[in-house]
């Protein structure tokens, strides 16, 4: 086991998931975890599945054949989603291990149309649905157009699902959430079937804590609430829930006092931006840490030691200001971290993080 490290402590991330279950149980909702934000890594889809989850949903087709072919032989009810709306390519993939995909246009529903009667089979889709934050989804006159969906005999369509607060931070209210459930009794109507309402991510759980909403929502898709206790979209902690499941531990290389040189001209750092953390002529007892912003997003690492700061972060390198601490930090002393989503994200991507459940 080599540093950096991310140790993933399962007990926090098993409360949470409880906690939220008796919850949505009150609120007559079904849980759909989004296994995303940890590359489906399959110790925690287990953990999810032991809790009693069957549906997740991830935005890259391999982490679902992944979760498949581990896991679908003793969880005959395991249900997959596609939540990233499909490319060409992946439609055979989405047809052949019937996996339903959020949808939001009609050549994709041709696409698998054609695709689903060349297997003889029937499949599924949600139709996304634009809810106000203008990044993916049907718009509601187009799906109450005249487009006939029942000309696509091969496609059936489940349900209906929008997402919120991710591009540009809408957040749900009363309002849309009345407006999804009028839209889905339509299309109801329309296609003379039931169909499930899904709504998601974590943004729309604060709803259902306030005042009572009209019934017709049957699920709620969530990563970040079962895995950081946290609602990034309104920077606000459930303070029923845990925030600290994920730990980043890494290795001080060196500690020097040390400032930059003033006066001199400043270019960009690798990623093109100008180098704010060099501003200050400050001279600092700094820390250099073995890892970087491949592995991780320094702005969603929070030291352990309250009186470390992050100064900035390079492709490989953290940077901190450790004058300030009680602790005689040297090279080989190692430094926790508490990882939000972004930090987390990344760390399951990068190779160079070991990853360790307790
Ligand atoms: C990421 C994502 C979610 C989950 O969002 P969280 O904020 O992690 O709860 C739900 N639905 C879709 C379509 C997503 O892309």
């Amino acid at each position: 086991m080599h540093y950096p490290l991310l140790k993933i402590h399962t007990q926090a991330i098993r409360h949470n998931i409880r906690a939220i279950l008796q919850k949505l149980n009150q609120w007559q909702l079904r849980a759909v975890a989004i296994t995303k934000g940890f590359c489906a890594d399959l110790p925690l889809v287990k953990l999810f599945l032991e809790e009693g989850i069957t549906c997740f949903g991830d935005s890259n087709p391999g982490n679902l054949l992944k979760i498949k072919h581990t896991f679908s032989t003793r969880n005959s009810d395991l249900q997959l989603y596609l939540i990233r709306l499909p490319m060409s390519s992946e439609i055979q993939l989405i047809v052949d291990n019937n996996i339903v995909p959020f949808v939001s246009n009609f050549e994709s529903l041709q696409l698998l149309n054609h695709a689903a009667y060349k297997v003889g089979k029937f499949q599924k889709v949600i139709l996304a649905v634009e809810g106000g934050d203008a990044r993916e989804g049907f718009l509601e006159e187009e799906i109450l157009g005249n487009f006939n969906f029942k000309a696509l005999k091969y496609v059936d369509i489940v349900g209906l699902g929008t997402t919120l607060a991710c591009l540009n931070g809408v957040l749900p209210d009363l309002d849309i959430v009345t407006r999804l459930v009028a839209l889905k009794k339509q299309l109801e109507e329309k296609l003379d079937k039931e169909l499930t309402l899904s709504v998601g991510g974590t943004t729309f759980l604060e709803l259902w804590e306030g005042e009572p909403l009209p019934r017709g929502v049957d699920e709620i898709r969530m990563g970040e609430a079962f895995l950081f206790g946290h609602d990034i979209s309104r920077k606000k902690a459930f303070s029923w829930l845990n925030q600290d499941a994920f730990e980043v531990v890494a290795e001080i290389v060196e500690v020097k006092r040390k400032q930059p040189l003033w006066g001199k001209a400043r270019g960009f750092d690798a990623f093109g931006k100008t180098s704010a953390f060099l501003l200050s002529g400050e001279e600092k007892e700094r820390a250099l840490v073995a890892i970087g912003k491949q592995d991780v997003d320094e702005n969603q690492l929070y030291p352990e030691d309250k009186n470390v700061t992050i100064i900035g972060a390079t492709s490989n390198y953290l940077v901190l200001d450790v004058s300030k601490s009680s602790q005689n930090y040297k090279p080989g002393d190692t430094l926790s971290f508490r990882a939000g989503y972004g930090a987390v994200l990344r760390a399951f991507l990068s190779p160079y993080v070991s990853k360790i459940y307790f």
